[in-house]
């Protein structure tokens, strides 16, 4: 068979990637993602597909393709798809966001899936603390300088910035052709010259075909231009000025972020607190040689929720979370402290405010992606009502994970394909402005639309 590229997701919209690649008798998955508004239509909260009918009730609406020899046993009781020996030889992530990976809870276990080493030490760190869609794979793992061959097709990873560490691009040789693929990028974040490094590995492998995100390519790109290095010097200006409680909501992922936020909060005489799924993160990240994090217990401390008994006896405590229960703050220690502390307070832990009881006066920082949709204008709706009620003052203080659109030309460009085709953006038409920078097609695709190379 010549080689194909298939698309089952991230096809005129964000999340959802989902593309088959086909060389021969080689099939391998890149990404495969959870859509961000997948199935919103007829689930939510209240009506949920059904356990019982593995992946059928997904199937139903188109929210998984249905591919021969992908999905486990369970994921097809009760659904006409039959199971089989697996027909696709791997999965390949670019990165560990669930609109990459989210879906491989439902993939065969004999299946392979390949990560970067960071990913998997993401995923490793997710699983001690509650649990990961690649709970059920064998991981095999590469680094920037690493190639793989998996049947005829030949892989060489090359790390780009985003807003999760670990995160690459490919270039993927088949046996007619050579594809790109971008996977989720930046330069504006902490390490901008690794999206460079891509660019020039892509362009030197001269591709017929640049598969590439275009989130912010859009006639209004509502997320702001601001460097991770502006949010470093605005939070400490921020925290500066506060002489009272500083609270931030941020991704705890976000290495690049809790770095800045352990910058500034070190620069204004304060101590970082983060949560403890944080801190498990931070601990595990520790032996990657690739970054650098905060030392869990000497540069932050560990918030203490209260739990069952109300007491924080040990016994209350899973396993996981027993280790940081001796750098551990618990609210009345923040509510001694209110003037020296930094607290990060993910959204779903804001009733914890209420057993700190900062003085009114105070800081919140909303360091995340700004309501784009009806879901988030209502979280900010929520997030406002709880800082009006503490009489704490809003900040919005952002980096986004994704390149602006000009930086999605400068992607283009540098690489310099045959062909372009858009995807990960609700917007693929718009890369036709981008056609001042090289000779290439650009290719819109179709869902399970094949395009060769
Ligand atoms: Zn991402
Ligand atoms: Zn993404």
């Amino acid at each position: 068979m010549p080689p194909k590229l298939t698309c089952y997701g991230g096809v005129g919209e964000i999340g959802g990637n989902k593309f088959l690649l086909q060389d021969r008798d080689t099939q391998v998955l890149l990404d495969f993602g959870t859509g961000f508004s997948d199935g919103s239509a007829y689930f939510d909260s209240v009506i949920k597909p059904r356990g019982v009918n593995g992946a059928g009730d997904l199937f139903e609406f188109g929210l998984l393709p249905e591919i021969e020899g992908l999905y486990s046993e369970d994921a097809l009781q009760n659904t006409v798809l039959k199971h089989s020996d697996p027909k696709v030889d791997a999965v390949v992530l670019s990165h560990y966001h669930w609109d990459h990976m989210g879906r491989v809870e439902y993939v065969d276990p004999e299946i392979p899936v390949y990560c970067g080493q960071t990913a998997s030490l993401l995923h490793q760190a997710n699983s001690e603390t509650g649990g990961s869609p690649l709970d059920d794979h064998k991981l095999k793992t590469f680094r920037t300088g690493d190639r793989f061959r998996i049947g005829s097709i030949e892989f060489v990873p090359v790390h780009v910035d985003h807003s999760i560490p670990g995160a690459y691009g490919f270039i993927v040789h088949m046996t007619e052709g050579t594809l790109a693929y971008t996977g989720d990028f930046r330069f504006h974040g902490g390490a901008g010259s690794m999206t460079e490094d891509f660019i020039d590995a892509a362009h030197h492998s001269s591709p017929d075909l640049l598969l590439t995100e275009g989130t912010r390519v859009s006639a209004e790109d509502r997320r702001g231009n601001t460097t991770e290095s502006s949010v470093l010097k605005e939070a400490i200006q921020m925290v500066k000025a506060s002489k009272k409680l500083v609270l931030s909501t941020f991704r705890g992922n976000d290495i690049d972020r809790v770095n800045t936020f352990y910058k500034a909060a070190s620069a204004a005489g304060r101590q970082l607190v983060v949560s403890m799924k944080t801190a498990a993160l931070l601990e595990k990240l520790k032996d990657d040689g690739g970054i650098s994090v905060p030392r869990v217990g000497k540069d932050v401390l560990v918030y203490v929720r209260r739990k069952r008994s109300g007491t924080l006896d040990d016994k209350d405590y899973r396993q996981w979370e027993r280790r940081f229960l001796d750098h551990g703050v618990s609210a009345s220690d923040i509510k001694k402290r209110e003037g020296e502390t930094f607290l990060h307070l993910d959204a779903w832990n804001f009733p914890e405010v209420i057993d700190i009881k900062p003085e009114s006066g105070g800081t919140y920082i909303h360091a995340a992606t700004e309501a784009y949709n009806e879901e988030g204008e209502e979280e900010a709706v929520l997030i406002r009502n709880w800082t009006d009620h503490l009489g704490f003052s809003y900040h919005q203080l952002h980096a986004s994970g994704h390149a602006p659109m000009p930086d999605v030309g400068r992607m283009v460009r540098g690489v310099s394909p045959k062909k372009v085709v858009p995807i990960h953006t609700e917007h693929p038409e718009l890369f036709m402005g981008f056609r001042g920078f090289g000779k290439w097609r650009l290719e819109v695709p179709s869902i399970s639309k094949p395009i060769g190379l």
